[in-house]
């Protein structure tokens, strides 16, 4: 059987003429930093996740920076981290001048494994940061139960509208934090989000995000002595999302919901139509939870495949379809195994989740077409 090569992207964005749209107003009034949009966007987003305060910032990497910082964490401090998630979920505790200390994961899941974290706390932990990652939240109530006292930092940089025993990812933890790069469900090119329910920690934040000023901009230019600087009282960072950015987020998020349902039920077409390969684990989603579906990690199980995972994923590239391994193992990258002096093996679901992982495409702008197209390549690998 001869069949039309396709080209299938691992991720795409879905974004377009309403977006294009979006971005006029900001730029023919010329209020281009955080203003009016990016008000609402934070108001859309908090209602949404069901949380007091959202707080737009540049991305989830300084999103998680700025959630630290509004907890006091700082040199001498430990903060218990993933060893399996992006990379900055790691760097953004040293950002603090703090030190990450790598908890293993669960493979099954790719979250941190609840089991792994009580014997790594010692005086001086502070603060977790549980990563939902891919979407599928981590199992909080173990993790709380876990890490008693701890401050908690959700890394939801994959679960924009994902929720766990029904309370949606952001409203967790102490913080929670987003991403709205072109990679996540629903993007603003690149951004982030501040979430939580303490009123203090929200007024924290809306400092630290604007150098540290004692009021935003938009509330000086409006204010009765615009003239007037306001007063710095704490160090901040410019961490500031645009509001052309914000004007996009609003029509994002407006879509939010119908983008996962459209995921949700091409991962279940994905599960059923793959449940045949006996090397490969789909993703699941446990009982109580809402999967965002950021993306569809499967792991392969070199013990009953035909070949290595890397062999695997070369054919599909030769077929035009992207793979991807999950993430990475942090603890296995260069700086962290270097600065730390870990070896692979001391985070052996980590090492297994970085070794055998395989994200397979979903996203919003494939066609049944090309799921089958995928489906049909992975049976015939034999
Ligand atoms: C994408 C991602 C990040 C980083 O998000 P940015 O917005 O690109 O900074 C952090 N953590 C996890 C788990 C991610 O998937």
């Amino acid at each position: 059987m001869t069949k039309e090569k396709r080209t299938i992207h691992i991720a795409l964005p879905c974004t377009g003429e309403e977006e294009w749209q979006a971005c006029k107003e900001p730029l023919m009034t010329g209020w281009l930093t955080s203003g009016p949009k990016v008000r609402q966007f934070e108001g859309d987003f908090a209602k949404m996740h069901n949380v007091d305060h959202a707080c737009a910032v540049t991305s989830c990497t300084t999103a998680i920076h700025m959630a630290l910082a509004a907890l006091g964490v700082g040199p001498g401090d430990e903060v218990l981290v993933p060893a399996f998630t992006w990379v900055s979920t790691a760097n953004a505790v040293l950002y603090c001048g703090a030190t990450p200390v790598f908890v293993d994961v669960d493979p099954e899941t790719f979250n941190m494994n609840p089991t792994d974290i009580a014997h790594r706390i010692t005086a001086r932990t502070k603060a977790i940061i549980p990563v939902h990652l891919f979407g599928l939240c981590a199992d909080m109530d173990a993790i709380k139960a876990a890490a008693p006292g701890l401050k908690i930092v959700e890394d939801g940089a994959c679960a924009a509208g994902a929720s766990y025993k029904g309370v949606f990812a952001g409203g967790l933890g102490d913080l929670g934090t987003f991403s709205f790069h072109p990679r996540k469900s629903v993007t603003t090119g690149e951004g982030g989000m501040v979430t939580t329910n303490d009123p203090e920690l929200g007024a924290k934040l809306e400092i630290l995000r604007n150098h540290g000023a004692s009021i935003s901009e938009e509330m000086r230019h409006h204010g009765a002595k615009p003239y007037l600087l306001p007063d710095f009282n704490v160090m901040g960072f410019n961490y500031r999302m645009t509001d052309l950015q914000g004007a996009v987020g609003v029509v994002q998020l407006k879509k939010l919901n119908a983008f996962i349902d459209e995921r949700a039920k091409w991962a279940q077409y994905y599960k059923e139509q793959l449940a045949e390969i006996d090397w490969l684990r789909t993703p699941t989603e446990p009982k109580g939870y809402r999967h965002g579906w950021q993306s569809y990690p499967c792991f392969v199980d070199e013990d009953k495949a035909p070949m290595k995972r890397n062999d695997i994923m070369e054919i599909l590239k030769n077929e035009g379809i992207a793979t991807r391994p999950g993430t990475h193992a942090v603890h296995m990258l260069g700086f962290y195994a270097q600065k730390y002096n870990i070896k692979p093996e001391d985070f052996p679901g980590a090492q297994a989740s970085n070794d055998f992982s395989m994200s397979i495409p979903l996203h919003n702008k494939m066609e049944k077409e090309d799921f089958d197209y995928v489906i049909a390549a992975l049976k015939s690998i034999k």
